[in-house]
C-alpha cells in the first residue's frame, strides 16, 4: 500500500519547495510519487502534478462568482473540491498498486486546511483508506527564538490532534541555520527551560508550564532536519516516513476501524 503524505505548515516555510525536492528524488530512484496540489492560488507548480486542483476550479473566478476576497476564494474552491474527493480516491485506488508515495501539497496558509471542513473530508477520506502520515513543515530560521519555536510546536500539536495520524516535523531551510538546537530543545528539557529563561521578555509562568506540556509531545515526536533548497535530510526524511507509516498501520489504522 502506498504512503500519503499530506504536506503541512505556515505560509512560507516551504512546503511547496519541499514537494519539489522529494518528488525529483523520488523520480530520479525511479519511484516516481503520485502527486496531488491542493493549493489553488498557486501561480506556477515547480513540480510535475497528477491531480491539480486548479483544473477543476478557478479560484480567480470564484472570487468574481461569490463576491469573496482572496482567502475565501481559497477556502471556497477547495471546499468545491472537496465535493468531488470521492473522484479523487478512486483515480487514487486505481493507481495504489503501482504507486509508493501519494505527496499532497496543501494552501499556502495552513488553517485553510487544517481548520476546514474541506480539510478534514479530505482527510479522513485518506486516513480512512491508505497509511497517512503528516510531514508538519517548519522554517528553521524563522524558529530559533524560544517562544517562537514553543509557539509553533503548539499548533503542531494542535494538528496532532485534529488529524490524529502519525506526525513528522520537518525543520525545514537547515541551510540557512543548522537544526540542531531544536533537536536539542526537544531531547533536553533543561536546556529548553535556560533557553527561555534567557529571554527575559517572555519568561513567564506560562511560557514554563506550556513546555512541561511540550515535553510530553516532543517524547513521541519525530524531528527532522531538511532543506528543499539543497536536499540534505531527504534520507532521514524518506526514514521517518516509512516509521510512521509503519505506525500507521500498527496503531492508527485499528483506531480508524474502531470508529467505522
Ligand atoms: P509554502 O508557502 O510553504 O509552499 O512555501 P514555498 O515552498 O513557496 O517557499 C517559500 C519561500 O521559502 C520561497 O522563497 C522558497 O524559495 C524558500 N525556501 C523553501 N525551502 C527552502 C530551503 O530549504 N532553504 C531556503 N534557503 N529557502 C527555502
Ligand atoms: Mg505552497
Amino acid at each position: 500500500q502506498p504512503t500519503v503524505l499530506i504536506v503541512l505548515g505556515m505560509a512560507g516555510s516551504g512546503k511547496t519547495t519541499l514537494v519539489q525536492r522529494l518528488t525529483a528524488h523520488l523520480h530520479s530512484k525511479q519511484l516516481p510519487p503520485y502527486v496531488i496540489n491542493l493549493d489553488p492560488a498557486v501561480s506556477e507548480l515547480p513540480f510535475p502534478v497528477n491531480i491539480d486542483i486548479q483544473d477543476t476550479v478557478n479560484y480567480k473566478e470564484v472570487m468574481k462568482q461569490y463576491g469573496l476576497g482572496p482567502n475565501g476564494g481559497i477556502m471556497t474552491s477547495l471546499n468545491l473540491f472537496a465535493t468531488k474527493f470521492d473522484q479523487v480516491m478512486n483515480l487514487l485506488q486505481k493507481r495504489s498498486a503501482e504507486v509508493k508515495n501519494i505527496v499532497i501539497d496543501t494552501p499556502g496558509q495552513i488553517e485553510v486546511f487544517t481548520w476546514s471542513a474541506s480539510g478534514a473530508i479530505i482527510t479522513e477520506s485518506l486516513a480512512s483508506t491508505f497509511p497517512t502520515v503528516v510531514i508538519y513543515v517548519m522554517d528553521t530560521a524563522r524558529s530559533t527564538n524560544p517562544v517562537t519555536f514553543m509557539s509553533n510546536m503548539l499548533y503542531a500539536c494542535s494538528i496532532l490532534y485534529k488529524t490524529k495520524l502519525p506526525f513528522i516535523v520537518v525543520m525545514n531551510k537547515t541551510d540557512i541555520v543548522d537544526h540542531s538546537f531544536a533537536v536539542e530543545w526537544t531531547t533536553d528539557f533543561t536546556a529548553f527551560q535556560d533557553a527561555l529563561n534567557a529571554d527575559t521578555s517572555y519568561m513567564s509562568n506560562l511560557s514554563r508550564s506550556m513546555s512541561l506540556v511540550l515535553d510530553e509531545f516532543y517524547n513521541t515526536l519525530k524531528l527532522v532536519g531538511f532543506s528543499a533548497v539543497t536536499g540534505a535530510g531527504t534520507d532521514d526524511l524518506l526514514k521517518a516516513v516509512e516509521e510512521a507509516h509503519e505506525e500507521y498501520v500498527k496503531e492508527y489504522k485499528p483506531e480508524y476501524d474502531k470508529l467505522r
